[in-house]
């Protein structure tokens, strides 16, 4: 790229340094690199020019101003724990990494609301939530590790969004930058607000591509009461996502997760927690309702009445979070089985055993082993490809499979993601989900927010 203007004279990297200092920006090869994918190693993922360690609104501003002045892509990242390749590098790209920007500005009791800055992990936020008698409900696997700002940008779900919704059910207000280095402020503190068209809901799940999230000013709950768990191990697959679909439907559950007996093992493999590796699929449910233990004791029934072989519960609050372990290693378990390619679909909830026996005729098709876990009582699934080599032939098969995963579940009325997002992954599959009309709207949405094209181009929308 051919520098023109101010910049015409200097190399690239001095132009930078000069227009954000003393913001860091970082050239060396390695350090890029070790930038430049999220956690889905088989996505698409070029090779950046530089890397910005923003440390406040106004280095995301300078960066933006630079970046389009250029032509130059941006692609954000926070913590690079997402599972789509949304993070990953574009070539020629400026990597704008928020990860720094992490304070927690404000906590009000009064609005039940919190100010932070786009880095804050989930888990930090929702420490001092709870500090102070409060909730913060969205509660992806990754919270530890995950930031508020990439949750927002994906629409993060998790355990409890069969009771509270997902990350955007959450956000009250955002200041984003645009494109040309324009900080916008969206939303109200207000509980209801119907002035404009929704642009805070428009940037939710919007994988870097419409604007930066520098702030988010967030919704809290009060604490929830202490939860009820039960652990049920099923003889065939089918029985189990049956007794989901019957206990999801009669009782009011904070959490309702699957497990396949190939996920089971290996998390048995890995935490010799005593977990049945020999039944064909391990439900965990939990109500934090005003009568969970009842909740609770109509799931045990519903799971016997489907055929369960052995039913764990409890109404205790530690050994309850004990049990939880289980599906909470569920995805790095599999992960020491070999190379693996996550999948993320989403079905109507009645679909939800057809498309549990259609993801097991698919492994048996392909003579693949797939570990299936997930959110059952949302109807969102994991099923993860495990293959043993690295070589284009293995890569094929596993391709083959997950595009048969998510034409079954686009088939049943499903999503190709339910929590993930699309990021480069699943940007192919972007035509079975959306018609025409609706591609060339987005278009001109984006145009709108970033006419150069500069927010992640080739991501997401
Ligand atoms: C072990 C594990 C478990 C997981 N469990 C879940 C789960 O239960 N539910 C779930 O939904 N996901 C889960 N994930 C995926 C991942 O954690 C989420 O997608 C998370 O929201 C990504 O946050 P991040 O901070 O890592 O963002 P990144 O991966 O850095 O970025 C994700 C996307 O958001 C954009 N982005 C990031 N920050 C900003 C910003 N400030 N402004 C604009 N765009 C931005 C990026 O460009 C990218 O497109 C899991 C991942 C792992 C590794």
């Amino acid at each position: 790229m051919t520098l023109t203007g101010p910049f015409a004279f200097a190399s690239f990297a001095e132009s930078l340094r000069a227009a954000l200092a003393p913001c860091p920006v970082e050239t060396d090869p390695d350090i890029l690199l070790s930038f430049s994918r999220d956690q889905a190693p088989l996505a698409p993922a070029g090779v950046a020019r530089a890397l910005v360690r923003a440390r406040s609104t106004a280095d995301v501003v300078a960066t933006l101003r630079f970046a389009n002045g250029l032509g130059i892509p941006v692609v954000t990242r926070a913590a690079g724990t997402g599972l789509a390749g949304g993070a990953n590098a574009i070539d020629g790209c400026i990597l704008l990494s928020v990860a720094a920007m992490d304070r927690i500005l404000r906590v009000d009791p009064g609005t039940r609301t919190a100010v932070v800055e786009p880095g804050v992990l989930n888990a930090a936020l929702a420490a001092e939530a709870a500090r102070q008698g409060l909730y913060y409900a969205p509660d992806p696997a990754s919270r530890e590790i995950s930031t508020i700002g990439g949750n927002i940008a994906t629409n993060a779900g998790g355990a409890c969004c069969l009771k509270y919704g997902v990350t955007g059910d959450h956000v009250a207000a955002l200041e984003v930058v645009l494109a040309d280095g324009t900080r916008m402020r969206t939303g109200s503190l207000a509980a209801k607000n119907v002035a404009g068209l929704d642009l805070t809901r428009l940037l939710v799940g919007s994988e870097g591509t419409l604007a930066v999230i520098v702030e988010a000013t967030v919704r809290l709950l009060r604490a929830p009461r202490p939860a009820s768990t039960l652990l049920a191990f099923f003889e065939t697959l089918e029985r189990a996502a049956e007794a989901i679909v019957a206990m999801e439907s009669t009782t009011d559950l904070s959490l309702l997760e699957v497990m396949d007996r190939t996920t089971v093992t290996a998390v048995e493999d890995l935490t010799h927690m005593d977990l049945d590796t020999s039944a064909a699929a391990l439900v965990i449910a939990q109500s934090d309702a005003a009568d969970a233990s009842e909740a609770i004791s109509t799931c045990e029934r519903l799971c016997r009445a489907h055929a369960a072989r052995d039913v764990i519960r409890t109404d205790d609050r530690a050994e309850g979070e004990m049990l939880l372990v289980a599906r909470r290693k569920a995805l790095p378990a599999l992960e020491r089985l070999g190379t693996t390619l996550l999948d993320d679909v989403a079905v109507p909830k009645p679909a939800l055993p057809e498309m549990m026996r259609r993801i097991a005729a698919i492994a048996e098709r392909h003579h693949l082993t797939i570990g299936t876990f997930g959110h059952a009582g949302d109807g969102n699934l994991h099923p993860t490809i495990v293959f043993p080599g690295t070589d284009g032939a293995s890569r094929a098969v596993a391709f083959a499979a997950f595009d048969d995963i998510v034409r079954a579940a686009v088939e049943l009325g499903g999503t190709i993601s339910g929590e993930h997002g699309v990021g480069s992954l699943k940007r192919d599959y972007l035509g079975l989900m959306l018609g025409e009309p609706e591609r060339a709207l987005l278009g001109r949405i984006k145009a709108a927010f970033d006419p150069n094209g500069i927010l992640n181009p080739g991501k997401a929308i």
